[in-house]
Formats: structure tokens, sequence, C-alpha cells
């Protein structure tokens, strides 16, 4: 059987095949603990519920535009006004079937084959892999310190006849490193000084802790919407913990949300109109569900770095925002793939490989679940990995005996 070079050169998502692997062992009745997760467990809003219940009620559930319904496109505009201080028009908005298939359109859009993005290290699963599917040319970029927070040179460097467009997610999925405000200002000057597209993925803007406030890239350009080419993402998954809902947006200039629509109007079509009046009604609803989880996830935060900091040898860095925890694991392994495997085999806790965030020796940790299975979960690890544990564990009525060094 052949198979066209892009299906080749593309691996299945490593986060969507563990939430399987997960579900296989809960199945067999295994005591599976996933920290691997990525998506919070409140519901969905109220008013997110009762819109999808109404338009189904009406028993006329037809297709919508390519682009998005009228509705949904209001709503986009006042959350631009409100979080990004703008007054865009219906025409500067696109509705997807979450932010995954927005940036995908995005990306075919705007690339050639052969043309590069440049997106800062660690980050999130999907862009080498979207990038290669229009025939495009991934380049991560490692911030030069090691750290979680790039700089502009970083960047820079990395800038060549071939490069179209930079991609910054703040906060960013895996390390929930919330970029400043000074290195957004000089990304957004420094993209438009090069002509260069800038897209902002944004989902998680709105989960930030530690007094942190979302803020908007366009306050760094005097550039209008029409004339930028900042394309921002964002989407109801993961602020209003909408994830099944597959609900997301972009906002930039006309000609290419345009291209963007076309594009969708073949691979797609909109997106479910249920799901965009889900959308509206999370949008324009009470919105104290997402302080709520934002809370949740701030309280869950400092639970996981107190848990972690008190084993040995892992280092940690505080996460700003999101709901994720990139700790460095490597003194116990350098194989971050070897290393969640054997947290899998063992004890049945599920965490994220580092190298699928371009990182080594690293695990990806989510604080979304519950106190319960982030304590549980730490503390299997650590009787897994510290050769001073006990030889044995219960898990239930399970006996797990170490038979291991
Ligand atoms: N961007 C980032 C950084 C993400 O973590 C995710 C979801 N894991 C997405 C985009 C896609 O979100 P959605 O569910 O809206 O497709």
């Amino acid at each position: 059987m052949s198979l066209s070079q892009i299906a080749r050169s593309i691996k299945a998502s490593p986060t969507l095949a563990l939430n399987e692997k997960a579900a296989i062992l809960r199945e067999k009745g295994d005591p599976v603990i996933h920290l691997g997760g990525g998506e919070p467990k409140s519901r969905a809003p109220m008013d997110a519920l009762l819109a999808a219940v109404n338009s189904i009620n009406t028993g006329e559930v037809r297709y919508a535009p390519a682009d998005g319904i009228p509705d949904l496109k209001k709503s986009i505009i006042r959350y631009t006004e409100e979080y990004y201080h703008r007054k865009v028009n219906p025409e500067n908005i696109i509705a997807s079937s979450g932010a995954k298939q927005a940036l995908m359109v995005a990306l075919q859009a705007i690339l050639n084959p052969q043309e590069e993005v440049i997106y800062p290290v660690p980050y999130w699963v999907s862009y080498p892999d979207m990038i290669k599917l229009c025939g495009g040319i991934p380049v991560p970029a490692p911030a030069e310190d090691g750290t979680f927070y790039p700089r502009l040179k970083d960047i820079e460097m990395r800038v060549g006849s071939y490069t179209k467009a930079v991609i910054i997610n703040s906060p960013n999925n895996p390390s929930g490193a919330m970029y400043s405000k000074e290195f957004i200002a000089e990304v957004v000057e420094f993209c438009e000084k090069k002509d260069l597209y800038l897209i902002m993925d944004d989902i998680y803007h709105r989960l930030v802790f530690d007094g942190k406030k979302p803020f908007s890239c366009y306050d760094f350009t005097k550039l209008s919407v029409e004339n930028s080419k900042i394309i921002v993402i964002n989407g109801v998954s993961k602020q209003y913990a909408m994830t099944g809902f597959r609900i997301g947006w972009a906002v930039g200039n006309k000609k290419v949300i345009e291209a963007m629509a076309n594009i969708q109007g073949h691979q797609t079509s909109g997106p479910s109109v249920l799901l965009q009046k889900a959308a509206v009604g999370a949008l324009n609803g009470i919105q104290s569900s997402v302080e709520s989880l934002r809370v949740t996830l701030e309280n869950n935060r400092n639970i996981l770095i107190d848990l972690l900091s008190s084993f040995n040898g892992v280092k940690v860095t505080k996460p700003d925002g999101t709901f994720y925890c990139f700790a460095d694991f490597s003194a116990y392994e350098k194989d971050s793939t070897k290393l969640s495997q054997f947290l899998i085999d063992k004890v049945m806790v599920l965490t994220v490989p580092g190298k699928e965030f371009g990182m080594e020796g690293y695990l990806r940790i989510s604080f979304c679940g519950t106190i319960k299975d982030m304590t549980e979960g730490i503390e299997r690890m650590k009787w897994a990995l510290d050769p001073n544990s006990p030889n044995e564990l219960y898990i239930g009525d399970r006996k797990l005996v170490r038979d291991w060094s």
C-alpha cells in the first residue's frame, strides 16, 4: 500500500493516543491515574447547554455558513473588544471546529511548500505536524538559556528567506509559562518589520494565576487588524471546559480570513450549528464558571508544586497559567518516552513524555484532574522512582512489588 509523503511524515497525536490508552486500561479494570490529560473536568456552562438544547429542539439542524453563524461572530466581536481592545467586523472572524482547525486552516491559507514556521520550545505537540501537513518546514526555537521563557534573539536567529510565520502560545502548553508583555511587544514589532505572519495561540489566555491578567497582542501595534498580519486563535475548549464541543475561532485581516473560510468550506463546511449555538451561550452567558475554573486550577497548581517539590531530584518551574506543569525528571531518566512508559507499566500513572514537546528528560503533568488523583499519582511515581522506597505498594487491595532497582 502506498501512502502519500505527507501521510508518512505525520505521527499520531501522542496526547490523543494516551487518552485511548487510559480508556483501555480502565476498561480492563486497572486503577489507572491519568495525569496526561488536556481538559478541565468541570461541567460546561448551563448557558451553553441550554442554547444547544434549544437549538436541537427546533428539529431543524442545517448546514451553517463555512465561516460561522452570525450570532457566534457577534459574540466573538464582543469578546475581541473586551479582551483585545479592537473593534473588528464579521469579515475578520472565522469560527472553526476547535482552535485546532482554526490553526490548521490559517497555516493552509498562508504557507507555500518549503516555507518555514518558527515557534518557541517547548511547544504544543500538534504544531510540527500541522506545518508538515501544509508542506511547510517546522522550525522549533529553543531558548538559549534553557528556560521556558524565550527571548527575541532565539527567534530572530532562525529567521531566513523561507520564514513565513511565527507561532506564539502563551500561556504555554506544556510549560504553563506566560510570556512577558515586553517579549510579546518585541515579537509583534519584529514580525511587522520582517513582514511575517504572527499566529497568537491564546487558547489558555484567561487561565492565568498569581494575579496575572490576559493581555492583548494588538496593544503593541499601531496597525489596524485589517493591515496587520497577526492572526489570533482562541476557543471555548479550555476556558469553558467545552473540549468536546469543538468550537474555536480566528481573528485576522479580511483577506486571510476569507482564504481560511474558502479552505474550511471545502474541508468540513462550517462547524455544527448546534455547537456554535452552545459557544454563543458560553460567550454571552454568566462568566462565573471561567473564574471558578481558574481558581480551582490555581489551587491545584499550588498543590502539585508542593507535591513535586518534595520529590528529590525533580526540577520544577512554577506554571503561570494553563493546567500543565513541565517537570524535569532527567535526574531519574533522560529518555522521557522510556520514563513515561515505565510509569504506566509499573504504577499505572499516565504522563506525557517531554520529547513530544521538544524537550527530552521532562514529563508533562496535568493538574486539571482531582486533587486525589494528583496526590496519589505523584505518590505512586515517587514509589516507582525512588530507590529508597519500601518494597511494596498497595493500590486498593492490589499489591505491587518492586522488581526493579
Ligand atoms: N492550542 C493549544 C496550545 C492547545 O493545547 C490545544 C488543545 N490541546 C489547542 C490549540 C486546540 O484546542 P481545541 O480543542 O479548541 O481544538
